[in-house]
C-alpha cells in the first residue's frame, strides 16, 4: 500500500527487497569505484540536512504529520520562516514525492544546493521528498538506511533532474559494460536473473544500459517484456537497433549473467576490441602510459646516438 502510487513495475522491485540486498552489495562491490565517484558529489548532501534526517529517523513513517515534523525542524534551528517555506514547497508539489511520486509516505522538503554549499532556504532550492527517496539522494547518511531500499528503484519519468537518480549509484552503473548513465531513460532493469553457474545466488534486478540490454534480448529472445522494467516505455526495436553501440567484449567485473560477447563487426573491433588490446587502446590512462613509455624510449634512443 506504501507503493500504491507506483507503477507496477516499482512494485515489483519493493516485493522483492528481501532477497535483494544481499546481491546488490556484491555487485556494488565489482564496480566500486563507479560507486565511489558518484557518491562523492552526494557527500555535501549528506552533511546538510541532517539535522531534518534525524529527526525523520525518530519517528515511524505512519504516525508523523506535516506539523510535527515542521516543529522539529523549527527546534533545529530552522528559523521562523521555516515551517511556513516548508508547507509552500509541499503544496507547490501537490504533497507528493518528487522523485516516486508517492503521496502517502512521510514527506520532507530537500535543499537542492544544500544549505552547507549555500543552498538558501527559498522555494526554487527546495523540493518534496519522501523519507526513502530522501535517502536515495543521502546516500551517505546513515539516518535514511533504515527505509533507502523502500524507494523504488526507478525514479518517475516526471522526477525533476536534482532527484532523478536510481536506488542506488551501483543501479546507476551498466552490470555488463559499467558504463554511468546518469539519465535513467537510458537504463533498463532486468527483473528475472537466473542464478550464476558458480552457485552464487541470483540478484533481484541488475539494471543495464540500452545497448547492453539489446544484447541480452539478442541471446535470450525469451526475456520479456514483463522481465524489463524501466521508468519510460521500453521499445524492443530500439533496444535491438542500438546494440552494435554495446562494447565487444563486457567489462571485467560484469555478472556472468550479463557478461555476453558481441560479434564484432568492424576491423577495429576484430583487432582492438575483441583482443586484449583493447585495455592498452581503450582506456584513456593505460594509453597516456603507453604513450609516455614510448616518449621516454625514444628520448633514451635520441640521447645515447
Ligand atoms: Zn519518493
Ligand atoms: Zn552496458
Amino acid at each position: 500500500m506504501a507503493d500504491g502510487s507506483v507503477s507496477g513495475a516499482d512494485r515489483d522491485e519493493s516485493g522483492r527487497r528481501g532477497s535483494s540486498d544481499h546481491s546488490n552489495g556484491s555487485r556494488s562491490d565489482d564496480i566500486g569505484s563507479a560507486d565511489d565517484r558518484s557518491d562523492d558529489s552526494d557527500s555535501d548532501n549528506g552533511y546538510s540536512d541532517r539535522s531534518d534526517s534525524d529527526h525523520a529517523n525518530d519517528k515511524s513513517d505512519s504516525d508523523s504529520s506535516d506539523n510535527d515534523a515542521g516543529h522539529d525542524y523549527d527546534n533545529r534551528g530552522y528559523g521562523d520562516g521555516w515551517e511556513e517555506l516548508r508547507q509552500q514547497t509541499l503544496r507547490r508539489d501537490n504533497y507528493a514525492c518528487t522523485r516516486c511520486g508517492a503521496d502517502d509516505r512521510t514527506l520532507q522538503a530537500h535543499h537542492i544546493v544544500p544549505r552547507s554549499a549555500g543552498g538558501p532556504d527559498e522555494l526554487e532550492n527546495l523540493l518534496t521528498l519522501c523519507r526513502p527517496c530522501h535517502g536515495v539522494i543521502h546516500q551517505h547518511n546513515s539516518a535514511f538506511d533504515d527505509v533507502r531500499d523502500d524507494a523504488p528503484l526507478f525514479p518517475e519519468r516526471t522526477a525533476p533532474k536534482p532527484v532523478a537518480r536510481l536506488r542506488t549509484p551501483a543501479d546507476q552503473c551498466c552490470t555488463r559494460c559499467g558504463a554511468e548513465r546518469s539519465d535513467p531513460t537510458e537504463l533498463v532493469a532486468w527483473t528475472d536473473v537466473p542464478a550464476s553457474d558458480d552457485g552464487r545466488p541470483a540478484p533481484s534486478h541488475v539494471t543495464l544500459c540500452k545497448p547492453c540490454t539489446g544484447l541480452l534480448l539478442e541471446r535470450d529472445p525469451a526475456v520479456g517484456n514483463e522481465a524489463l522494467t524501466a521508468n519510460h516505455t521500453i521499445s524492443v526495436h530500439e533496444l535491438a537497433a542500438r546494440r552494435t553501440d554495446a562494447p565487444v567484449r563486457p567489462s571485467v567485473f560484469a555478472l556472468s549473467q550479463v557478461g555476453i560477447r558481441r560479434e564484432p563487426r568492424t576491423l577495429r573491433e576484430r583487432v582492438v576490441d575483441d583482443t586484449p588490446l583493447r585495455f592498452l587502446l581503450n582506456h584513456r590512462g593505460i594509453r597516456l602510459a603507453l604513450l609516455v613509455a614510448v616518449g621516454y624510449v625514444a628520448l633514451f634512443v635520441v640521447l645515447a646516438l
